[in-house]
């Protein structure tokens, strides 16, 4: 049966050892543990000769991939765009944020969202802490990322570490945690220029594909333009990575849809994230366009909303996360698609994205 009914109804603050810890100890305890584990080549896999586990890393512990059930694959709580020098839990309240947001997450619960994946990184105002309060009020899982936004967010010694150092303490994150909270994170959260990708950008998507290859962890990448999402998969190529750990992160936002195809086509991801009202057309004929190819096993479908805005009078003006499961999807139900492809496209393909193999 096709997957439609008919095709004609549809025209119509820095807390971790990213900073403070390299700082201190110029990485030689973070490097330690993760050498231990990893031999002395530590960007080839670890689990060679163990039998793999298949899990999702939340900010409150593992569970299975089965029990994520509803998924939101790109959102976030809380951005703080004032510069990697500058951010810092200084600049705002925990307990204000929580208060601020903890609604949001209620609504989306009721809604029947049961993971909430916040693709905030580090330098940028992720805080491990908060989301671990949050989820445990809200009763909703949350996932956490290690990884580096791009330039003009990065930490000056970017630039200095190696590629191999810079997964080295990545890794450490999803293995051992984020500097002394103990949350690890779930994935690998990166950005890039719209390419051609420029030389630091080259390295952290390296630096992503060998953290990828320690710990098992999906890379979201923040990517836009199609050139740069097939250059990102080149290097994972050259790391020999396997594709399916790879999330184009804002497909949308690229306007020749052949990308798309043949980012899915190699095997990787395409995530359409900046779901809205305002956007609802264009993501129904480009969702419409991937199914027609067959491309259903690989889409992502999520909002990029939210945000408290550190430095704003009461984290600014923040958008809910309900529009996808309240209105969006009975769109796409109304126009043909049915339950088991829904289901499909914010339950399975999400859980197999995100779970970790190790
Ligand atoms: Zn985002």
């Amino acid at each position: 049966m096709k997957w439609y009914i008919n095709k004609k109804i549809r025209k119509g603050k820095v807390t971790d050892i990213t900073r403070r810890n390299f700082l201190k100890t110029g990485l030689s305890g973070i490097v330690g543990l993760v050498t231990l584990r990893a031999g002395s080549a530590p960007w080839n896999s670890i689990t060679e000769n163990q039998p793999k586990r298949r899990l999702i890393q939340t900010v409150t512990g593992t569970i299975s991939p089965d029990a994520m059930g509803l998924i939101l694959p790109h959102e976030h709580i809380m951005c703080d765009f004032v510069g990697a020098d500058q951010v810092s839990k200084e600049r705002y309240n925990p307990d204000e944020i929580i208060k601020t947001m903890l609604p949001y997450l209620h609504e989306i619960k009721q809604l029947g969202v049961q993971t909430f994946v916040d693709c905030t990184p580090a330098y940028i105002g992720r805080d491990p802490e908060i989301l671990a309060r949050l989820s445990r009020t809200a009763g909703i899982y949350i996932l956490t990322n290690t990884g580096f936004y791009k330039e003009p967010y990065l930490p000056k010694y970017t630039w200095k570490v190696s590629a191999e150092r810079l997964a080295e303490m990545w890794a450490a994150e999803i293995l051992e945690g984020i500097s002394e909270t103990g949350i690890k994170a779930g994935f690998i959260k990166i950005a890039v220029n719209p390419g051609p990708l420029i030389p630091i950008q080259k390295k952290i998507v390296t630096a992503a594909s060998r953290t990828h290859k320690m710990t098992g962890a999906a890379i979201a990448s923040h990517t836009v333009k199609g050139v740069a999402a097939i250059e990102q998969l080149d290097i994972l190529e050259h790391e020999k990575v396997d594709p399916a750990s790879f999330i184009y992160v804002h497909a949308s936002g690229e306007p020749e849809q052949k990308y798309h195809f043949e980012v899915a086509q190699r095997g990787a991801w395409v995530e359409y994230d900046t779901i809205r009202k305002e956007t609802s057309e264009k993501h129904i004929e480009l969702i419409f366009t991937m199914l027609d190819k067959g491309f259903e096993d690989s889409l992502l479908l999520s909002q990029d909303s939210g945000w408290y805005r550190v430095g704003e009078l009461n984290g600014g003006k923040i958008n809910g996360y309900s529009y996808l499961v309240r209105e969006f999807l009975p769109i796409l139900e109304a126009k043909g698609v049915g339950k088991e492809l829904i289901h499909k496209l914010t339950v399975l393909n999400p859980s197999r994205a995100f779970t970790m193999q190790r």
